[in-house]
């Protein structure tokens, strides 16, 4: 790391010791639409609950991969949590700093909204849509430096650019300084933006299908370099995914941590082995079988296997249902389930939000629902 570098790398210091608090704290956060458009919208009382009611805790270094199907919420939980949505409910903190009461009451802050701007950055899914096509990339990496630090010169900012084109691998730096970025490959272009957010030395970073645009070829190159630099400059980041084995890989590399989502929450939450292997909720459990296997043997099984769910359509949104969201298609599913929300429980490896996690809910005594397979309890070990 270059002397420039290790002062940023102070700089996280200082703002670490600023309070004991969590980097980043999203506390009950909501985010809550509604639908339809002009009278429509005061007349309907129907909202679509994108995100409803997160808890969640990152700390330094740290890396959460949120994985679901589309719709989930996982994309709108992901903005909220580096400020770029505001949410309808709850909190999002920055080193114990409501990052909203920041911007609306700056003279009560203790951490002013400009430096949790800085503090947080995103990478988007698609590289070209995010990158101005008129401007060289040497200008693309001059505008965050000329807004945020101030105090370097041309020369300091030239030599600033060349050494972050290093870092995420491009080179000769002059070279690829000199370019459009249509003269960029796709992974090049991702390596831009990867480079420009981390130009701001931030502390969080949102990757939101930062790879997935990409080649299968070039994935796991992607993930590395990601993974390389986030040891580099100490950053935390939130992943977001619906491919569970781009999750495993990067949540095991890392030592992070993988949150499955189901309909604005996370329902499963735990270390990528455990989510994977030995699942608690049977949410995981659709995601894992509908997962491609590599084994061919594996996918001929998987073809002839009635898939894990009692129905396939996901719930309307906008309509969700009582009790337990997952309920309707659960196989597991009883009539406690349809009566109340469950949160989030130890369970046996991970946190599950479902009764089957809990020994004594009245869930074991009560009626399977119509066409439910049955209340084995082998695979939680835990029942009547
Ligand atoms: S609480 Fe009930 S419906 Fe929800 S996941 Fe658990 S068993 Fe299924």
């Amino acid at each position: 790391m270059s002397t420039d570098d290790a002062t940023d790398g102070e700089q996280h210091d200082e703002e670490a010791g600023r309070a004991d608090e969590p980097l980043l704290a999203l506390e009950d956060v909501e985010v809550h639409y509604d639908t339809g458009t002009g009278i429509e919208r005061y007349l309907s009382d129907k909202r679509v609950k994108a995100v409803d009611g997160v808890n969640l805790e990152l700390e330094e270094n740290d890396i959460v991969v949120l994985v679901g199907e589309s719709g989930c919420g996982k994309t709108t939980l992901g903005k909220s949590a580096v400020g770029l949505e505001r949410p309808t409910g709850g909190a999002v903190k920055y080193r114990g700093q409501d990052i909203w009461e920041a911007k609306d009451h700056p003279r009560g802050a203790d951490i002013e909204f400009r430096e949790i701007r800085r503090a947080m950055q995103i990478i988007h899914q698609d590289p070209a849509n995010a990158l101005n096509a008129s401007r060289r990339v040497r200008a693309i990496l001059a505008d965050p430096l000329k807004k945020y630090r101030t105090e370097l010169g041309p020369q300091e900012r030239e030599e600033t650019i060349y050494r972050y084109l290093e870092y995420v691998d491009m080179t000769p730096a002059e070279d690829y300084a000199d370019r459009y970025p249509h003269q960029l490959s796709g992974g090049e272009k991702q390596r831009i933006t990867l480079g420009r957010a981390l130009l701001m030395n931030p502390d969080v970073i949102l990757a939101d299908e930062a790879i997935s645009a990409l080649d299968v070829s070039l994935r796991v190159e992607m993930m590395d370099l990601i993974l390389d630099l986030q040891e580099t400059f100490d950053t935390s980041y939130v992943f977001i995914s619906h491919d569970l084995a781009n999750a495993r890989y990067l949540a095991k590399r890392a030592g992070g941590r993988i949150a499955i989502m189901y309909l604005g929450n996370i329902v499963e939450i735990g270390g990528p082995d455990e989510v994977i292997q030995n699942p608690s909720h049977p949410y995981t459990e659709v995601l894992r079988w509908s997962t491609p296997s590599m084994d061919p043997d594996v996918a001929m099984e998987r073809i002839k296997e009635k898939p894990p769910v009692r129905r396939i359509d996901v719930p309307d949104p906008q309509d969700p249902p009582s009790g337990c969201a997952f309920h309707p298609r659960c196989t597991k599913a009883r009539e406690a389930c349809a009566a109340e929300d469950p949160e989030l429980y130890d369970a046996e490896e991970t946190e599950a939000a479902c009764f089957r996690a809990l020994d004594n809910h009245e869930y074991w005594s009560s009626q399977e629902l119509e066409d439910a397979e049955g209340s084995g309890t082998a695979e939680l070990g835990v029942g009547d």
